[in-house]
């Protein structure tokens, strides 16, 4: 649509207003395939969770199920797929509020510790569940600083569940350490890690790596996404480090 050249000669200021106009229009063209993009995929994503539950429900109303333990099987999935479609829902919404910008951070002073240690006790029992240790490991001088305490905890409550979920067993490790610039929160795992040709792509929306393996752990694909637009929307910078079969450590980076 906003593709057609039209040919511009010159280098007055009535050409230049052509340039910027053309350049106007191919940014609006990328913006609005973007969006195809992604709703393309939201629309995948929630079909696949609907016609499983459209599906069962469907044998169930027939009433051709003869079993009372077949009939729990089918509700369970129903249940399942349904679940799935709830946390999609609210990392969407959760999305969207921080990619409009018009999420406004709250930001205060704060102990990223005392974040972290949270983090720690509401995912404690989920890792112990998985025979997973999970420890911490945090620096004693870590300063107070400007943060949106909410957002900044969601962003390492990502890190550590997405951990918890890529870790069959060893350790998750929460640190905090401080240099000349930066408070760096790392969380280390000894989970089934990251390819290299994966891990660029890991921070787009709706990526995951095994589709099928992922699709039992029931991650939406857009945790890494919002801890990203977390982490930027404090001007922080934030990295990924692995090695397949052995583990990944996730580094955010704010500055002091
Ligand atoms: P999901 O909801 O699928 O977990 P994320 O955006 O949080 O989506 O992560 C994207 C993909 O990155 C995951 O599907 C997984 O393949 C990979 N990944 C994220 N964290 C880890 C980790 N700690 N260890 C191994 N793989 C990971």
């Amino acid at each position: 649509k906003y593709k057609q050249k039209i040919p511009i000669s010159g280098d007055d200021e009535v050409a230049q207003l052509g340039h910027s106009i053309q350049l106007l229009g191919e940014q609006l063209q990328e913006f609005e395939d973007s969006r195809n993009d992604f709703l393309a995929s939201v629309s995948h994503e929630l079909r696949t969770p609907l016609t499983y539950i459209k599906g069962y429900s469907d044998i169930l109303n027939k009433d051709i199920v003869k079993t009372r333990e077949e009939q729990q099987e089918y509700l369970q999935i129903i249940n399942k797929e349904a679940s799935r479609i709830s946390l999609l829902v609210n990392d969407l919404l959760d999305m969207s509020k921080l990619q409009a910008g018009q999420f406004v951070l709250n930001k205060q002073q704060a102990n990223v510790n005392l974040i972290i240690k949270k983090v720690f006790t509401t995912l404690k029992p989920a890792a112990a569940e998985k025979g997973i240790i999970l420890s911490l490991d945090l620096a004693e001088d870590s300063p107070e600083i400007e943060i949106d305490v909410l957002r900044m905890e969601q962003a390492i409550f990502n890190l550590v569940e997405n951990s918890i979920k890529y870790t069959n067993e060893g350790h998750i490790t929460l640190r905090s350490h401080v240099n000349n610039e930066f408070l760096i929160i790392e969380v280390q795992d000894t989970g089934i890690g990251i390819s290299p040709e994966d891990l660029p792509k890991i921070w787009s929306r709706f990526y995951r790596v095994d589709k099928s393996r992922t699709r039992s752990t029931g991650g939406s694909g857009l945790g890494l996404y919002v801890v990203k637009l977390i982490v930027e929307a404090h001007n922080g910078v934030v990295r990924a480090n692995s090695t397949e079969n052995s583990g990944s450590e996730f580094t955010i980076y704010l500055k002091i």
